[in-house]
C-alpha cells in the first residue's frame, strides 16, 4: 500500500463578527414573564427569568416555530419543548442576502415527515443564503 500522503496547507479562516449590535427584546418563550410556561414554578430557561433576551441585530423570525421559540407539532399544537432551530429565542441569524427556501416554501418544515422535522435544506430557518 502506498504511503503517499498529500498534506495540504489548509488555512482555517476564522471570521469573527465584531461589532454586531445586540438588540434587547422580550423573551418570546415566556412572553416576558420570566417563567417557563410548562414547568411552574420554574425559571424560563431562555431568558433566565429576566423576561428579556439579547439577540444580534439582523435576525430573522424563526420559521420553524413561527417566531415563538416553542416547538410545534405537525398540527401546530404547542409542545413543551424549546424550538430546536432557534433554541427558544424565536429568531435566527442568517447571512444576508437570502431567498425563500424552495424545499419547504419558507415554512422551515419538512411536511412529508410525520413529525414535521426542520427542513434539511434551510435547517428550519425558512430561507437560504444566496
Ligand atoms: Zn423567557
Ligand atoms: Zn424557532
Ligand atoms: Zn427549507
Amino acid at each position: 500500500m502506498s504511503a503517499a500522503r498529500e498534506e495540504r496547507g489548509v488555512m482555517v479562516r476564522e471570521e469573527t463578527e465584531k461589532g454586531v449590535a445586540m438588540v434587547r427584546q422580550t423573551c418570546v418563550y415566556c412572553r416576558g414573564k420570566g417563567i417557563d410556561p410548562w414547568a411552574t414554578p420554574n425559571q424560563c430557561p431562555i431568558c433566565s427569568g429576566s423576561g428579556a433576551i439579547q439577540v444580534p441585530q439582523g435576525t430573522r423570525r424563526c420559521a420553524y416555530c413561527y417566531g415563538t421559540g416553542i416547538h410545534h407539532d405537525r398540527r401546530g399544537h404547542r409542545r413543551n419543548l424549546t424550538c430546536q432551530v432557534c433554541g427558544g429565542k424565536g429568531s435566527v441569524r442568517v447571512s444576508e442576502p437570502v431567498q425563500t427556501c424552495a424545499a419547504c416554501a419558507g415554512t422551515g418544515r419538512n411536511w412529508s415527515n410525520e413529525f414535521a422535522l426542520p427542513c434539511t435544506t434551510c435547517s428550519g430557518v425558512g430561507v437560504v443564503s444566496i
